[in-house]
């Protein structure tokens, strides 16, 4: 799965090639219950044994069950990077594995391989196992030695066909978005239509859920569910976000900016730029220039909200910036789009827009573009038309 989402890492387990690898806390849950479920079930059921040996066989399944999700997960990765798509993290957790993205693929062609990367590491993965179980059946292996690979072969292909439903954020919605927007030159609408398939996924799952739940009394009936409602909201933020995109398409940074933003000394305390400077412009965030003249940085005044009203005398706003390295710089000429994944890459913080000759030419920020959309939406739908015919295809 690829996803820009919320999972967190807890434990680090190490880095591949710079990018943190980790399992969330809730990786112990599902280890636990697919190793008891092994040793307990599964392989009592069909081989012989004692339940020092169902115990082993359940752990070597386990850990290899494990290595396979990080493998697909690290294939999504590399085939990103090749791709000149930044990786942040690699994460397992309760729901399988997530590679998280820092941009997104320019091209179609791109987009399908980073996608297509993990179920085909599943599927290879799927042929290396059962070979196992092949060799081992020549040799005259049998039994409960067999039947770990001839488990972990299963749950893979399982895996793989599971991650290949043509839902985003599962891997088959990356793929199905990629073969639109081949068709269609138009990523942003592809993404819609591939989430809003996602979200009707993630419903028809939290209903077998409950139904699973309801019909047998059974615990694990929530397991669908919760990975449906995961999915719906996943799905449901990434049509969030393009629909954003899409209503600022076509549209350059210097047209949603606030253009000559207040430009205000770091000693000024709190109490002074509220009553001295504020009533004179309208704007969301003002510049922080140091005692030389050079730009430190950017307040959004949202953050003077955090200061309480006895201290805006001694606070400067030097102290509520964020200073310049962090935050984002554009050129008046660039594609919004562009800035959009700055900001996002930053936190959603501010960006400064900079001229030729870098001096400050605005200030972006999510008010700016709220206010863009806005009035975008309030017209009628002939200019984000216009704009979309206007050759700003991706790739
Ligand atoms: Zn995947």
């Amino acid at each position: 799965m690829i996803e820009d989402g919320g999972v967190r890492q807890s434990i680090r387990l190490g880095t591949y090639r710079g990018v943190p690898v980790g399992v969330h806390w809730s990786v112990a849950v599902i280890f636990g219950l697919v190793t008891w479920e092994l040793a307990d079930i599964v392989f009592p059921g069909s081989y012989v044994g004692t339940r020092a040996t169902y115990w082993v066989a359940a752990l070597v399944a386990s850990v290899l069950f494990f290595g396979s999700l990080l493998a697909h997960e690290i294939s999504h990765a590399v085939v990103a990077r090749r791709h000149g798509v930044a990786v942040r993290s690699i994460t397992l957790w309760l729901f399988g594995g997530v590679a998280q993205l820092g941009g997104e693929a320019l091209t179609p062609g791109a987009d399908f391989r980073i996608a297509a990367a993990g179920p085909g590491t599943s599927l290879l993965l799927v042929g290396v196992f059962a070979g196992v179980q092949g060799l081992m059946s020549a040799v005259g292996v049998h039994g409960l030695v067999a039947a770990v690979p001839s488990w972990l072969w299963k749950i893979n292909l399982l895996l793989a066909a599971f991650n290949l439903i043509p839902a985003a954020p599962l891997d088959g919605g990356r793929i199905l978005r990629s073969g639109l927007w081949m068709r269609s030159h138009d990523r942003n609408r592809a993404t819609v239509t591939a989430a809003r398939v996602g979200s009707g996924f993630g419903i028809l799952l939290i209903a077998v859920g409950f139904a699973l739940f309801v019909r047998y009394d059974n615990l694990y009936g929530l397991w669908p569910a919760f990975l449906g409602w995961f999915l719906f909201t996943a799905a449901r933020a990434e049509e969030g976000v393009a629909k954003v995109r899409r209503g600022l398409q076509g549209l350059r940074v210097a047209d949603v900016m606030t253009p000559h933003p207040p430009a205000i000394a770091s000693s000024t305390t709190v109490a002074e730029l509220v009553h001295h400077h504020l009533p004179w412009y309208r704007t969301d965030a003002v510049a922080v220039v140091g005692s030389t003249g050079w730009l430190e940085g950017i307040l959004p005044l949202e953050r003077i909200n955090s200061v309480p009203p006895l201290s805006h005398a001694d606070t400067r706003i030097g102290q509520l910036e964020i200073p310049i390295a962090a935050v984002p710089v554009a050129r008046p000429e660039e594609p919004v789009e562009d800035l959009l994944q700055k900001m996002s890459e930053a936190g959603g913080s501010p960006a400064v827009v900079l001229d030729a000759s870098n001096r400050l030419a605005g200030i972006v920020t999510a008010g700016n573009l709220d206010r863009t959309l806005h009035t975008a939406g309030s017209r009628s739908g002939a200019r984000s038309g216009s704009q979309s015919g206007a050759g700003s295809v991706p790739g």
